[in-house]
């Protein structure tokens, strides 16, 4: 990695192969309505346990060389940019340090600037893709490019000017989201679901955010682990969900990982959670919303479902506050081929 002075590096210290949590659609004040400074998004990234941030200004790459001081052995800066084009918002993450994405097309633009060639540029920088707010409830903000091209639906995004971190115009991105992963599975491409907090006010950020497995804490391994669908999305730091399936012959596989097991062998998902008190958890499959079951009273225990390969070619969990707030969401496990 070339040591730049400007950039913050691409490779933290980090705890080695693990979960690392962080929120990757965060403005400073240098976009439209923020009103923190990067030391300050830093210092309460440390103080909420997030391992990583991408910084994600309104189309531009103003603050990339800001970071250089303020990241360090116990947090990674992701570069980035939140791409605002008039028939939608993207994130464009894993940028060189100080480059650009173009954001002035629409839907109706074919010639350049447009989202396929925009795209391009992004896959050929290594960088990876993100559709943000699919679903956000204003002019510009709503998402009206197909998902084609892309590696993966911000499905969960935070407060705005409200103070609850879940909105309707989430339970819809989360809707379609379920519904495409049912084809998208059993064609063998399918697109992982992240959770970010959109932060742009005090006491925003990390709410929500995306806790990806990875095997170092890097911009190249959070990337890798945020396409492969290897995540789930917290709704705080205080939120803890562990989820696995595991086969006859005692094999597990985790969140974006597929456990082979023949077609009518029993297979149990089993999911760990901690922090969502009165919190109800559900078990989705191809078929909708198989199991449903309270946690006990403290919010921390174990639910379990037993199903096969037959049943289910994937399982994904959600966890709900008693108001139906969501709490926690995975990424599939595959199961079965
Ligand atoms: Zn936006």
């Amino acid at each position: 990695m070339d040591p730049d002075p400007h950039s913050p590096p691409a490779r933290a210290t980090g705890r080695g192969p693990g979960w690392y949590r962080g929120d990757l659609h965060v403005h400073s004040r240098a976009s439209s309505g923020g009103e923190l400074t990067p030391p300050q998004l830093a210092a309460e990234a440390r103080r909420l346990g997030l391992d990583f941030l991408a910084t994600t200004e309104h189309a531009g790459a103003q603050t990339h060389d800001q970071w250089h001081p303020l990241a360090a052995d116990d947090l990674l800066v992701v570069l980035g940019q939140e791409v605002t084009t008039h028939t939608g918002h993207w994130l464009a993450l894993g940028l060189p340090p100080g480059r650009t994405v173009a954001w002035d097309y629409g839907i109706r633009d074919t010639a350049e600037p447009s989202l396929d060639g925009q795209l391009a540029t992004v896959r050929g920088w290594g960088g990876t893709s993100v559709v943000a707010h699919p679903y956000a409830p204003y002019p510009s903000g709503t998402f009206m490019y197909p998902y084609e091209g892309f590696d993966a639906v911000e499905v969960w995004n935070g407060a705005w000017d409200s103070d609850v971190p879940w909105q309707a115009d989430n339970e819809t991105a989360l809707a379609e989201w379920g519904r495409e992963l049912a084809a998208g599975v059993h064609r063998g491409r399918w697109r992982p679901a992240v959770g970010n907090s959109d932060a742009h006010l005090a006491g925003q950020l990390g709410l929500p955010h995306t806790v990806v497995w990875a095997a170092e804490l890097s911009t190249a391994a959070i990337l890798s682990g945020i396409r492969a669908g290897r995540s789930w999305i917290a709704e705080s730091g205080e939120v803890e969900v562990s989820f696995t399936v595991t086969g006859h012959d005692g094999r597990s596989a985790g969140v974006g990982e597929r456990l082979a097991a023949p077609r009518d062998a029993p297979v149990v998902a089993r999911v760990e959670v901690r922090g969502v008190p009165g919190g109800v958890v559900s078990f989705h499959t191809e078929r909708g919303t198989v199991h449903r079951e309270p946690l006990p009273e403290g919010g921390a225990g174990a639910v379990e479902w037993g199903t096969s390969a037959e049943e289910a070619g994937f399982v994904r969990v959600e966890v709900r506050h008693p108001d139906g707030r969501m709490a926690a969401l995975t990424n599939p496990v595959l199961v079965g081929g």
